[in-house]
Parts: structure tokens; sequence; C-alpha cells
């Protein structure tokens, strides 16, 4: 299956468990249990989440609750399952009433912002919506042209910058006016993705926000913020910083077909509250998919 080919790696990490629960019996449980832990720190799950998983494990073994080695690793992709899928919030888009709805993407460079914006284009657009692109990274020359390439792949229409430097938020105003007057469904803003350290970053973020929700009451109606399945545990700090800054609410989690490591997405939902919407697969136009837990729980867990 194409969608989490890029866990093989986790999942070989956490199959040395397997062969342990296979034969266990109780006086075993703390040799179990520190290879489970050993081999959920080593697939970036982090010391915070590897505790959880393992305390309540133990706690339910040794309270007799589970009986076996099945039960456990019934009970260890239960307890993911949870972690991963957010209380209360949604994991599809939630596009509002009034038109045009406004997505903005942000990120850190190079972890998949505009192919991601461009696959959602895609997507929305089979749906039957009027999609409207804005070009938002003002600060990479070639950004905006990468963006006209989606642009013209998916039957786009597109506002880019119409002069060098110009800001951000002058982009996205522009580009939520125009899909006001003509009849969009939605506006899909991109933005630029300098180190998340960066202040002034931050600050221009804020400034879209505001931009767009002057033009339309409520939008942005979402804020995607775009990792890198391959970074690992460094998702975390980043995801905390975005959040903090411009209240993130879902996730794009990129290049699910590499090298991905699964652990660090466990950690980000749980400790931000905030569910991943899509998966990038690829690089192609149909290479974005809705998230699916079970099936992320599945493929890191043979
Ligand atoms: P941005 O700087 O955040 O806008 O990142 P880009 O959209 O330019 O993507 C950076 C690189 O990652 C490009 O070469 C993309 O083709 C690649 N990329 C993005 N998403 C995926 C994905 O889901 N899978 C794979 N294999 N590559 C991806």
């Amino acid at each position: 299956e194409k969608v989490f080919s890029g866990f093989s790696k986790t999942r070989e990490n956490l199959a040395v468990i397997d062969e342990l629960l296979l034969y266990w019996n109780l006086a075993d449980t703390d040799k179990v249990l520190d290879e489970l832990e050993e081999a959920l720190l080593v697939s970036d799950f982090g010391p915070r989440i590897t505790v959880k998983i393992v305390e309540s494990l133990r706690e339910d073994i040794l309270s007799g609750k589970l009986k076996s080695g099945s039960e456990i690793k019934d009970a260890l992709k239960k307890s993911v399952l949870e972690l991963i899928t957010t209380r209360g919030s949604k994991t599809e888009l939630q596009l509002g009433f009034r038109k045009p709805a406004v997505v903005i993407i942000v990120g850190v460079n190079g972890g998949g912002k505009t192919t991601s914006l461009g696959k959602l284009a895609y997507r929305l657009k089979n749906e039957g919506a009027k999609i409207l692109m804005a070009a938002g990274d003002t600060f990479r020359a070639a950004a905006s042209d990468q963006l006209e390439i989606w642009a013209e792949r998916t039957g786009c229409e597109i506002v880019v910058a119409e002069k060098d430097k110009a800001k951000a938020s002058s982009v996205l105003s522009q580009a939520v006016k125009r899909g006001k007057e003509q009849g969009f469904d939605v506006v899909l803003c991109d933005t630029s993705g300098r180190l998340h350290t960066n202040f002034s970053l931050m600050e221009e973020l804020i400034a879209c926000k505001k931009a767009v929700g002057k033009i339309v009451p409520g939008a942005p109606n979402e804020i995607l913020l775009v990792l890198d399945g391959t970074t690992g545990l460094n998702m975390l700090p980043q995801a905390r910083e975005f959040n903090e800054v411009v209240g993130i609410t879902g996730l794009i989690l990129t290049k699910l077909d590499g090298s991905a490591r699964g652990g660090c997405v466990v950690s980000v939902v749980d400790e931000l509250g905030i569910p991943v919407k899509f998966v990038g697969v690829g690089e192609g136009v149909e290479d974005l998919q809705p998230f699916d837990a079970e099936a992320f729980v599945n493929a890191i867990f043979s």
C-alpha cells in the first residue's frame, strides 16, 4: 500500500517486541516493557508519550486486565490510536459557510507547503470547488513560480505579488478580495517558511491572519501546518511555536512515502491536540490523502 510505505523503519523497530509477546508470561513483564520502551524511543515517540504508554500497559498487566501477549499488543495499538485521535476536533477540513473559505498553509521551508497546497487544490477542485491560489511566499523568489506551475497543473487561478518584496499579507488580501468578488469557494494561501525561530516570519503570519479576517469574517477557516514526516522529533518544537503564534487548526504530514518516522506525530497530536488532516504520500497531484488514524496505527505496528 502506497499510503504508509514510509514507516518501514518504525515498523521494524517495533517488531522486536512481537516475539517477546508471543511467548509472554507475567514474569517477563519488566523485560518486555523495557524492550517496548526502547523500541518506542528509537521510533521517535519521545520520552513523555513513551512513559505514558508503557506505564499504562504495566498497570493493566499487573492488575490482570491484560492476560496474554496478544492482548498486550492490542492494548498497545489501542493506546497509540487514542493518542493520535484528537478529542473533539475534526479531521475533515472545516470550511464554514461564508464564501470564500480561506485556508492558510504554514510551515518551515522544504517541508512541502507549496506541493501540499497544489495537491489540496486538486482534491478540492475534484470535489467541485472553485479554487483560487494565493502566492504568499513573497520571500523566496522561486516560490511563486513553483505555485504557478501547480496552478496550471490543476487548472486553478492564482494571485501573485505585483511587485518585488510585496508583503505576504497584501497578496493574501488581494486574493481573498478577488475570491469574494468573483465567487470562488476556497482561497488557498501559501506563506513563506523561513526558519520558525525567525521573529519577523511570525509577525508576518499574524498580519496575514488579520488581513484575511478583515475581508471575510471568521477567516481564515483553517491554518494548516505542514510537517515533514522525515524530520523526527524536531517537528515538536516547530509545531509548538507555530501553534503559539498563529493557532494551528490542522496538520498536513508530508513525505510519508519516504523514510518517515511515525512516533513523533503521535507526540505532536497528543501534546498540542491538533488533528492530522492530510498526509502527503508522493509528489504527484493525487498524492494527498485524508488522514486515517487506524491505517496509521496498522502501518507502524505490523
Ligand atoms: P515548501 O518549501 O514547504 O513549499 O516545500 P515544497 O512544496 O517546495 O516541497 C519540498 C520538496 O519536497 C519538493 O521537492 C517536493 O516535491 C517534496 N515533497 C513534498 N511533499 C512530498 C511528499 O508527500 N512526498 C515526497 N516524496 N516528496 C514530497
